[in-house]
């Protein structure tokens, strides 16, 4: 049987389920590809900004050229396409005979539509097989259904995730199928070349910021699982997570995995593993380690919430139909904010941060967004559209979740919002942080 593999956030050879799934199949033939869809990249709905901005796109195209060179390996190699994936796929899909096209499903709903369209383009004769990459705990093993997902988080960690194993991470393929005959090695778009394909406006790469905190090592899951190897097993840091993780400055405050993790050059599986593998070694519970684990089951919360909620986790009144509290949209204020000059020097240098190299620690999330919301009252979905346009690591269930908690209209009401001048203080106390993004 001939395949065609719709490749999506699931960029790894390291435990995935579909391409461990393959030799059950009887897959004779496998096509790799990846579809650079217009919609998915370009403009967005709040902000006319490219979804995928200036860091983003690099660091998908670099986890592409790495995980491109690791398919050549094994036999096999990724092919490239732009257009709708409802028209693109199908037609190639028919072109090649694939007896299935198979794909890591999606839980957003952007991406759970345009998986359902290319469904029904393929038609009954050739069946959509989705598996499950993007999760730590597999939606199979759990004890409830996900439209039964409790409305907080602590329920849901204590009452749900501790009672879910985590599988053991499926190991690497030792080959995959050839591609089908006539298809071969093509080159991988470049930054300027796809931004004209899709319709948006040349993207500036830069070199990495030198002031960058994320470890300047480029995308894909050679460099995600270096970093993971150097983190947790040659430097030990989970153990110091706990300590370190509000901190602002250096790349060793925390993980720095959420970029890997979002494109799926990384699995969380993996990291959860990778953990298991520090304390095993070092004898001992320790509080950073559990924290660690904390967050890899918040970054899952956030997704099947985003499956259970479907379109009210994007709208303005969120999940409960609450308007949040008053705005007063204001385009040249949010502007102000997106540049950082809202006059508040810790705001000011997140904001800044981020524009510079696509990363902002968690403690400056929680902050910027908090103050865009509640000290100058504008709508929670610019914040998120901008945080899309900028973010390396964006993810649509974590970025948009996390905003909607912050404006209160998540699961649990976060009220009043932070004093960010008293946060400033006690993150920054020496001001080290806002003079480096002066
Ligand atoms: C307004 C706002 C927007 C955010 N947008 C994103 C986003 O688009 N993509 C993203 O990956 N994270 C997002 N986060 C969560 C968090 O800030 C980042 O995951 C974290 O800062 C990334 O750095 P790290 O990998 O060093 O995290 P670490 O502190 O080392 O955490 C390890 C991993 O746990 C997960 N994680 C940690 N905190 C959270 C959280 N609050 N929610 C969900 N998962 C979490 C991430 O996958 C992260 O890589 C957002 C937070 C806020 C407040």
């Amino acid at each position: 049987m001939t395949i065609l593999y719709w490749l999506r956030h699931d960029l790894r050879l390291h435990d995935n389920e579909l391409l461990a799934a393959l030799p059950a199949a009887g897959a004779t033939r496998l096509l790799p590809v990846v579809c650079f869809d217009p919609a998915a990249l370009g403009p967005d709905r709040y902000l006319k900004l490219p979804k995928m901005g200036p860091h983003r796109l690099p660091f998908w195209l670099e986890s592409l050229a790495d995980l491109r060179k690791s398919y050549a390996a094994l036999g096999s190699d990724i092919h490239f396409v732009a257009g709708s994936p409802a028209e693109v796929l199908p037609a190639l899909a028919r072109q090649i005979g694939a007896g299935a096209v198979w794909t890591s499903g999606e839980f957003t709903t952007e991406e759970a539509d345009t998986e359902a369209a290319v469904e029904a383009a393929l038609g009954p004769r050739i069946p959509l097989r989705r598996f499950e990459n993007l999760l730590l705990l597999h939606p199979d093993d759990l004890s409830i259904k996900v439209r039964d997902l409790p409305l907080s988080f602590s329920k849901f960690r204590y009452d749900v995730a501790a009672r879910t194993p985590v599988r053991t991470p499926a190991p690497v393929p030792r080959a995959l199928p050839p591609l089908p005959d006539g298809f071969g090695p093509a080159p991988l778009p470049t930054v300027a070349g796809l931004a004209a394909t899709v319709g948006v406006s040349a993207l500036a790469a830069g070199p990495a910021h030198p002031k960058t905190a994320r470890p300047a090592l480029g995308g894909g899951e050679t460099t995600g699982l270096a970093r993971l190897h150097d983190y947790a097993v040659a430097r030990h840091l989970v153990g110091r997570y706990d300590d370190t993780r509000n901190e602002l400055l250096g790349e060793a405050f925390s993980t720095k995995f959420s970029a890997w993790l979002a494109n799926g050059s990384l699995s969380a599986r993996q990291v959860w593993a990778a953990i298991d593998q520090y304390e095993a070694t070092h004898g001992d519970r320790s509080k950073g380690a559990m924290q660690l684990r904390l967050e890899l089951l918040w970054r899952d919360y956030f997704r099947l919430l985003a499956e259970r909620s479907g379109r009210d986790f994007f709208r303005l009144a969120g999940l409960r139909g609450q308007l949040p509290r008053p705005i007063d949209p204001n385009r040249k204020i949010f502007k102000k904010w997106t540049e950082g000059r809202t006059g508040h020097p810790f705001v000011d240098a997140n904001m800044r941060e981020l524009a510079a190299t696509g990363f902002m620690s968690n403690r400056g999330r929680q902050n910027v967004a908090s103050y865009l919301l509640h000290d100058l009252k504008q709508d929670w979905r610019w914040g998120a559209a901008w945080f899309e346009h900028q973010l390396v690591d964006h993810d649509p269930a974590s970025n948009w979740g996390n905003w909607k908690y912050l404006a209160g209209t998540g699961t649990d009401v976060r009220d009043p919002g932070y004093d960010v001048t008293q946060q400033a203080r006690r993150y920054d106390p020496q001001g080290k942080y806002v003079r480096t993004w002066q």
